[in-house]
C-alpha cells in the first residue's frame, strides 16, 4: 500500500488553510485547439459544486507530476499513457504550493467520475470555461493557464548553433552535432523556465483576437501588481527538441544512444528543412538560429525565433 502521508491541512505563509501537507497537484488535460478536462466536486466537499482539476494532496515521496497523474487516474480514470506532459505551473504560497501539470491528449478519451467527491467529469470547450463556476484556485490562474494549452517545440539550426562556438567543430562536424545533441537532452528531461520574450509575444498573438489580447494584457498587469501579496508563480515548459543537421553533420542523425532529442538530417538545404518544420509542426515553435534570411522565413509562418546565445544560456 502507498503511504498517503500527504493527507492533512496546513496553513501557508499567506495565512490560508490548504489541503495537502506536502502541497497539492492537479492535472489540466487538453487537446491542442480543442477541449479541456474538468471535474465538478460534489456539494459537500471543499468548494463543492465548482469545476476544477482532478488532483489532490502530494505524498512526501512523490513528484508533482506523479501526484497529478495518480489523482487523475483515481478520480476520473485518466489513463496515464493517454496524456503527454507539456508544462508544469507552480503557484507557491510559501509552505504550501499547488502544481498544475498541463498535459496534452491527442483526442478526448473516455473518463468516469470514479470518486465519492466527484459529481461529474467532462471534456469542455475551451471558450466555455470562463463562464463556469470555477474553483477559486483555478479561476485565479485561468488567464495564465489558458495561454499554455499547446505544446512547445524548439527547432535548432544545428549548423548555425554549432558554428557559433569556436571549439574545433570544423574537424568533425558530425561529432560536434552529437555533442550538441547530448547538451540539449536536459531541455527535454527537465524543461525550461524561460521562453524568449519575442517567442511569448508571437505565441500570444497567434492564439487570440484583439479583444482577448486586451484582456490578457490587463490580466498580466494585475498578476504583476499583486504577485507580492499572492505568492510566486512559475511556469516550466517541457518542450520537444528537434536538432536539424545538414551536409557533413548528417551522420549525427544515425548516431547511437539517441536520447530524447530528435535529430533530423536535412536531405538538401538545412534552411529548407527548418522552415518546413516551422510551418508544419503543431503548437508553438521556437526556432534557434542567427541566420537573418532563415529568421524571416520562420517568422512568416508564425514561429518565434531566437539566437544561439539564448540557447547557450539554458544549457
Ligand atoms: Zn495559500
Amino acid at each position: 500500500m502507498p503511504s498517503r502521508d500527504g493527507n492533512g491541512w496546513v496553513r501557508c505563509a499567506l495565512g490560508h488553510r490548504h489541503w495537502g501537507r506536502f502541497g497539492a497537484a492537479g492535472l489540466l488535460a487538453f487537446v491542442t485547439s480543442g477541449p479541456v478536462l474538468l471535474q465538478r466536486r460534489t456539494w459537500w466537499s471543499h468548494h463543492g459544486g465548482t469545476w476544477g482539476l482532478p488532483g489532490g494532496a502530494r505524498d512526501s515521496h512523490e513528484s508533482a507530476l506523479a501526484a497529478a497523474l495518480r489523482e487523475a487516474a483515481e478520480e476520473c480514470e485518466v489513463p496515464p499513457d493517454a496524456v503527454h506532459p507539456r508544462g508544469v505551473f507552480t503557484d507557491d504560497h510559501g509552505g504550501w504550493s499547488y502544481t498544475t501539470v498541463l498535459a496534452e491528449a491527442q483526442e478526448p478519451f473516455v473518463v468516469h467520475a470514479d470518486d465519492d467527491e466527484t459529481d461529474e467529469v467532462a471534456w469542455l470547450p475551451l471558450h466555455d470555461v470562463k463562464g463556469l463556476d470555477l474553483h477559486p484556485g483555478l479561476a485565479a490562474r485561468w488567464p495564465e493557464l489558458s495561454r499554455e494549452l499547446s505544446p512547445v517545440t524548439i527547432v535548432i539550426d544545428g549548423a548555425n548553433v554549432v558554428g557559433s562556438r569556436p571549439d574545433g567543430w570544423w574537424r568533425d562536424r558530425a561529432g560536434a552535432a552529437v555533442r550538441l545533441r547530448g547538451e540539449l537532452a536536459p531541455l527535454v528531461r527537465q524543461g525550461i523556465t524561460e521562453l524568449p520574450e519575442d517567442a511569448r509575444q508571437a505565441l500570444a498573438a497567434e492564439h487570440a483576437n484583439g479583444e482577448e489580447s486586451d484582456r490578457r494584457r490587463t490580466d498580466r498587469g494585475r498578476d504583476d501588481a499583486d504577485r507580492a501579496a499572492d505568492g510566486l508563480t512559475r511556469m516550466r515548459w517541457l518542450p520537444d527538441v528537434v536538432l536539424v543537421v545538414e551536409g557533413a553533420a548528417r551522420p549525427a542523425a544515425a548516431a547511437p544512444d539517441a536520447g530524447p532529442v530528435q535529430v533530423v538530417a536535412a536531405p538538401g538545404s538545412g534552411d529548407d528543412t527548418i522552415a518546413a518544420l516551422a510551418a508544419q509542426t503543431a503548437g508553438r515553435r521556437v526556432v534557434v538560429t542567427a541566420d537573418r534570411e532563415l529568421r524571416e522565413r520562420c517568422v512568416a509562418v508564425g514561429a518565434a525565433v531566437t539566437g544561439p546565445s539564448w540557447l547557450f544560456g539554458r544549457l
